[in-house]
Formats: C-alpha cells, structure tokens, sequence
C-alpha cells in the first residue's frame, strides 16, 4: 500500500470510516462521465478510504492524521459537481461532509448552516421566517451548500441576484486549514473568493453564511416561440423588466423540450422553442400582458391546471441549467455540452452567429443571469459529440466569435474556468495547505507553476493515481 491506512484507522478510532471497494467506488465518483473525455480520464480514479466525521472536531482530526501521514484529502458534500471535481486524483482519503449537516442560525437576510447541509434543508428551515436561499444550482435536492461554494457557480436565482462570484453572495466562510494542527479561519468580504470556487483545493469549509431572500411560491410557466431568435430575445427583455421579480429564465431550442422533457412532453407542442419561467406570483397579470406584447405562446402555467395535472411533473428548474443536459444525454447518450457566455454588446448577435454556423450539431440552450448589472446569458448548448478533435474546435470557434468557453472537459479550475492563476486562491492554498495536499491535481498554478495556458495544451496530471 502507498499510505499507512493501518496507521490512519489507529489514529481515527471513533470516527466513522469505509474502505469497502463498492463504497470506495461510488464515494469516488461524480458526474464527471456527462464529459466523454472526462470519463476516459478519470474513470479508474478511486480513493484508499473514506472518511465521514460528525462535527468540526472531527474534521480537525481527520486532517491533523491525514497530514501527519502525508495522505492526500479530497472533500466532498453530496458529489453532485460535473468535472471530477470531488474525484481524488491521486487516491487517498475522500473527506464526505454530507454529516455536517446542521443549519446553525437564520435571521433577518440570513441563514449560517454546517458545510454539508443540503440546500433544499436549508431552505425548508428559512421557510417558517419567509425566507429563501437567493440562488441554488438545479441540482438543489441533493446538493451541499459546501459543494455548491467550492464547486459551484450559480444557477436558478442568477436572473435577479447573479452568481456567487458577486460580492455579497456569499456572507462569511469557516474553514479549516490541513496543517500539523489544523488552524480554522473566518473569511467574509473580499476574502471569500480565495476559498469560493477553489475546489476544496485550499481549505476545507466548516460553516457557511449566506444572504437570504424573500421566499414565494413560485409560479412556473413555459412561453413558446416558433422563431429560436424571437425566444431569446423575449428572455433578453424578460430579464430586463425589472418589476417582473423571476427567479428562471431559460431557452431551450426544439427539438430538445420535446425529445428530452418526457413529463412536460404534452404541453410542447412539436417545432416551440420553450422559454421556461418562474416568476413571483403578484406579477402574473403583468407576465401575461409581456408575454402577449411579444407574441409568445403560454404553453404551461402551473397555478391554473388542476392538482392531477401537474401531479408527478418534475419542478421547472429540473429540466434546466444543467439538468437539460442530463434529460438530452438520457434519450441520447453521444450528447455532450459546453459552458459559454454571450457578453455585452450585442449578446444575441454573438448567439445567433455560433448557432448559424453549428446548426444542429449544437442544440441551444441559454440561461440569463444578471451579470455585473446587465442581463445576458450564459450557454450549456448541447453538443453532438463525434471526438475530441471536433470538441476542441467547437471550442475555438467560439473563441474566434468573442464568447468564451467554460470548458466542462477539464478536471482543473484553471482549465475550467479563466485559463490563468487565481493568485489569491494560490497565495492561500501556500499558507493554508503547505504539503499540497487538498484535493491534488487540481490547481495547475500549484502542480505546475510553468505551465503555459497560451499553447493551449490540456494539462495532465503526473500524479494521477498510477493504478488508472
Ligand atoms: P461536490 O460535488 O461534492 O463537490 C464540489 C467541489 O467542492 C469539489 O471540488 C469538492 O472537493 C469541493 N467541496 C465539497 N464540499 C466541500 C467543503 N466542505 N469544503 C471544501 N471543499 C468542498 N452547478 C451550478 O453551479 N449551477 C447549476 O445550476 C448546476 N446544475 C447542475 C445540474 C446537474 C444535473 C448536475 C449533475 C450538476 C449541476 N451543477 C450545477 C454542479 C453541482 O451539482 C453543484 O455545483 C453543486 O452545488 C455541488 O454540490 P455538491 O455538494 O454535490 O458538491
């Protein structure tokens, strides 16, 4: 064996582990495989143990041992995230936070829970003070308030408040440090963002605080259009009207809702492209008449079909973000996608230009977000993979037309995300994790600060786990 796990079980006495290979395995794993190159990469990767501790005190212990032993941790909440995020490149010890699962406070505009809290548990605990979380990624069900800070961007919510990488997202962070004795630091402001979507590559998060919103009952609806273009450009000036309070607005171009959303299948008539919507109840007269000025076509308005009708639908916002990806991928598994934004000016001038020259090859698929004040959109297009080769080339041609690609085929944050170092998220992890030993592989700046993101390379990390 590479690590002294015999040495690790004597040091954990008390705390709950599991080196069940079954268990292992599935504790391993997230939903890297949505990516064919990913799932190539990384389907071998398994982590030595699991460890799941109750409470922070626990953790300290797990990380003081790990350290002590020189046994890479990877942490995970609900393993939800798209990009191996959670998966432990280079086997080890995989931290599953999902006991720490306590909400801890909610007041006035904000809730404090435990890292591995489920999103929708939080909210049903604001929900008696009126309260809601302001954004939550789709997978909202089953995912941890930890994953979606470390892992996570935004989601249903964005249309009004944005992403998390906006200032006042995210309120305050308790982390810990992996160090011979752990340390545990409170990050608020500015300094959330050298822990926030890190990976869980430099700290691990114990406690988090989030703002909150006022919470509804959201009225859920599908507005349909013939013209893809006119779609868009409805949900462009749906996102604008400031006193329509939304929570989603997403387009899908046919034939997708109707080959993908199998439950909704009835209220999709062949050739719409679906604009899906929630919308704060009071503004449903006013909803209408914009709906009508713009020529769109109410397919589905959940407050007016009877209980039986919509009994067993799933909720709006599962068949968005990345949900749709999951639904198309169901009914057709070469389907793939891609992350992009469609910035200011001329958004949907960007937008129209890809898809006349993808056509079918790239199903669309957008989601507006309010973004640094303005409304635009970002896109999950679908993708019809055929290599590679051809995946890297969609990706550059969206380059050349001036809408940068999120690239969801690749394991690092780097590659991910900005293709440069986050030198406030490297600065830290030099303090906070010393040895390099959260969540290896990850963070190129650290593996390897001379990697050169302008070759355009893919960067592939030497350390992933040998017996792949
Ligand atoms: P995990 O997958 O367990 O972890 C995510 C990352 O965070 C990993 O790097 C992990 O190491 C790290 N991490 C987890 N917990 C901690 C901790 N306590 N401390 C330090 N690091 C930690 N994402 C969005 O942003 N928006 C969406 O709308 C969205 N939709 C999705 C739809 C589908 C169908 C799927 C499969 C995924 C989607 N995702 C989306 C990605 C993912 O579900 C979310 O980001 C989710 O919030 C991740 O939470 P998790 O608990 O599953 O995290």
């Amino acid at each position: 064996k590479r690590f002294d796990l015999a040495a690790l079980k004597a040091r954990l006495e008390g705390i709950r582990t599991e080196d069940n290979p079954a268990l292992l395995r599935q504790k391993s794993r997230d939903f890297y495989w949505y990516s064919p190159t990913l799932k190539r990469q990384l389907d071998g990767v398994v982590a030595d143990i699991v460890a799941s501790p109750v409470g922070e005190e626990e953790v300290l212990r797990v990380l003081a041992a790990c350290f002590e032993l020189g046994i890479p941790v990877t942490p995970r909440g609900a393993g939800t995230g798209n990009y191996g995020q959670a998966m432990p490149l280079a086997g080890g010890l995989v931290l599953d936070l999902s006991r720490l699962d306590r909400v801890l406070e909610i007041a006035p505009g904000r809730a404090g829970a435990q890292a591995g809290a489920l999103l929708a548990d939080i909210d049903a605990a604001c929900a008696p003070s009126g309260q809601e979380l302001r954004l939550h990624p789709s997978t909202y069900r089953t995912a941890s308030i930890g994953g979606f800070i470390a892992g996570g961007s935004g989601g249903v919510g964005s249309i009004t408040w944005g992403g998390l990488r906006d200032l006042g997202n995210i309120l305050s962070l308790r982390i810990a440090t992996m160090e011979a004795t752990p340390r545990i630091f409170t990050l608020s402001g500015e300094e959330v963002q050298k822990v926030a979507h890190a990976y869980g590559t430099n700290g691990i998060l114990l406690e988090v605080e989030m703002p909150l919103a006022p919470a509804y009952t959201w009225i859920e609806a599908i507005v349909g259009f013939t013209d893809f273009l006119d779609a868009a450009a409805y949900a462009q000036a749906l996102g604008e009207q400031d006193a329509l309070l939304k929570k989603l607005v997403s387009v899908i171009a046919a034939p997708v809702p109707q080959t993908a959303f199998l439950r909704h299948r009835r209220f999709l008539p062949d050739g719409m492209h679906a604009v899906l919507v929630m919308l704060a109840p009071m503004g449903c007269a006013a909803f209408e008449s914009f709906t009508a000025r713009h020529g769109g076509a109410m397919l589905f308005r959940s407050d007016l079909l009877p209980p039986q009708e919509t009994k067993g639908l799933p909720p709006l916002y599962e068949l968005a973000w990345n949900h749709t990806t999951l639904r198309a991928l169901r009914v057709e598994p070469s389907i793939t996608y891609l992350q992009t934004l469609y910035p200011h000016p001329d958004p949907l001038a960007r937008l129209a230009r890809i898809h006349s020259l993808l056509g079918d090859e790239l199903p669309a698929h957008l989601e507006f977000v309010r973004f640094d004040g303005r409304i635009t959109c970002f896109g999950l297009p679908l993708v019809r993979y055929i290599s590679d080769e051809r995946l890297d080339a969609i990706v550059a041609l969206h380059e050349e037309c001036g809408i940068p690609v999120f690239n969801p085929h690749r394991y690092t944050l780097e590659e991910g995300g900005m293709k440069q170092t986050d030198p406030a998220q490297l600065a830290f992890k030099r303090q906070a994790d010393p040895q390099g030993l959260l969540n290896p592989g990850k963070m190129i700046a650290w593996e390897n600060p001379a990697f050169d993101f302008a070759t355009g390379r893919t960067y592939l990390f030497p350390g992933l786990d040998s017996r792949n």
